[in-house]
């Protein structure tokens, strides 16, 4: 789960995280009531959605030259006309997509006199299976090309769990962005501060880009993104709370309300399958041959009728799927259970693109005669090659 700039930096705060000033805005009104709230002289206007990039980013109802979604402002007035003009309107970034996200909400923030930017980054390093900090003097921009061109100028640091966060891992950062004196002590600090926020809040990553230098010699962190692991999220109700749907894929919302694991992907096979693993196995073979999914979808391993029921109407409800794929092993539920909910599934959704079903496991041939039987036009395949080839044939035979 992703939460945004201002809810970030609130939760940063509580571990003693220095950032700017700011409020959140829903309307031009509380944006000048924000900015009342601020010493000014110098105000910053940032447009809220889940993405970075906002900065360089353009508004698709504004004219080319208009600026983006983080704007100086150095009057009330100024605020006031800029969140008049950014709200309500659509912008697109790098991180976006070409269809943009709607800005719905503002942070009004004290505008910083920049002396550098840096980067600094927390995540679940997967291959070591630990917290890992990436580090880089090159902050501000967009650190996958930095890692491209310039790979020398990121450091990386991990972090044994049996250890937690030590002194030395502290020193190792303030070195990797070439600080000294009290910011380099400052640079310590937060890194330790920003470990204890990682673990305290269960997060899958914390991301400041830009952290800054300020021409006062204070670091500071301007800009914040923070995801958590949504397997945690019972754990921290508050977390939950900061929760903004209109931010996410109304697919994976419905999915989540069942209990189903789903992904929104570009492809037109829409796929239903019990298990990450064999979720992703059918993923793949749907690639080999030759065309994409629309989705990664688990049922999970007791995959009941109104569960099945439920991700068939999820899926269907993606018009970009011509065809589903339903690869099923009966392990914890029998087949004929499982080709029960598919095929009461089916009827009830009114099924309008082909639909091939792989079922293996118990009671398997049981489950098969159910399928066969249905009086529904439903492609019996027999392993997962057959499968895929069948769907992949049906959807390019209906194109
Ligand atoms: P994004 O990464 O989505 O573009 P940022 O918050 O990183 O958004 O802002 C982009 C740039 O705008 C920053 O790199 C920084 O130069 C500038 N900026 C952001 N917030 C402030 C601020 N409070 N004061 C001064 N400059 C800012
Ligand atoms: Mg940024």
């Amino acid at each position: 789960m992703n939460i945004h700039e201002y809810q970030a930096k609130e939760l940063l705060a509580k571990f003693g995280i220095a950032v700017p000033a700011g409020h959140a805005a829903l309307n031009a009104e509380e944006a000048v009531a924000a900015a009342r709230q601020l010493p000014g002289p110098l105000y910053v206007v940032k447009a809220q959605i889940h993405a970075g990039g906002r900065g360089k980013g353009k508004f698709a109802e504004l004219p080319a030259d208009a600026k983006g979604g983080v704007r100086l402002a150095k009057s009330i007035e100024e605020v006031e006309a800029n969140a008049r003009e950014m709200l309500g309107n659509t912008l697109v970034t790098i991180q976006t997509g070409a269809a943009g996200k709607q800005v719905n909400r503002l942070y009004i923030t004290d505008g910083v006199d920049i002396a550098k930017e840096y980067y600094l980054s927390m995540l679940v390093d997967r291959k070591s299976g630990r917290i890992a900090m990436i580090v880089s003097t090159e902050g501000g921009m967009d650190i996958e090309t930095v890692a491209h061109d310039t790979p020398e100028k990121i450091t990386t640091i991990v972090i044994d769990p049996a250890t937690g966060f030590m002194p030395h891992h502290g020193r190792s950062v303030a070195f990797a962005l070439k600080l000294s004196g009290d910011l380099a002590k400052a640079a310590q600090k937060l890194s330790a501060q920003l470990y204890e926020a990682f673990k305290a809040l269960d997060c899958a990553m914390i991301e400041i880009n830009p952290l800054v230098e300020t021409m006062d010699g204070r670091l500071l962190v301007l800009d914040a993104k923070m995801s958590f692991d949504s397997n945690a999220l019972y754990r921290h109700p508050d977390v939950e709370a900061l929760r903004d749907e209109t931010e996410e894929d109304p697919m994976e919302i419905e999915a989540s309300k069942h209990d189903l694991a789903y992904i929104k992907l570009d492809g037109d096979i829409g796929c239903m399958v019990n298990g990450a693993g064999l979720a992703m196995a059918t993923m793949d073979i749907i690639k080999l041959n030759g065309a994409f999914p629309a989705n990664f979808l688990d049922v999970g391993g007791g995959a009941s009728k109104e569960k099945v029921t439920a991700a068939f109407k999820i899926i269907l409800s993606d018009p970009a799927v011509k065809g589903i794929l339903v690869n099923i092993f009966g392990g914890i539920m029998r087949c004929d259970i499982i080709a029960e909910g598919i095929v009461a599934a089916a009827k009830d959704v009114n099924l309008s693109v082909p639909l091939v079903v792989r079922l293996e496991g118990t009671n398997v041939q049981l489950g098969k005669d159910i399928l066969a039987n249905s009086g529904l036009p439903i492609i019996p395949a027999d392993d997962l090659g057959d499968a895929a080839k069948k769907i992949v044939a049906e959807v390019k035979q209906a194109a």
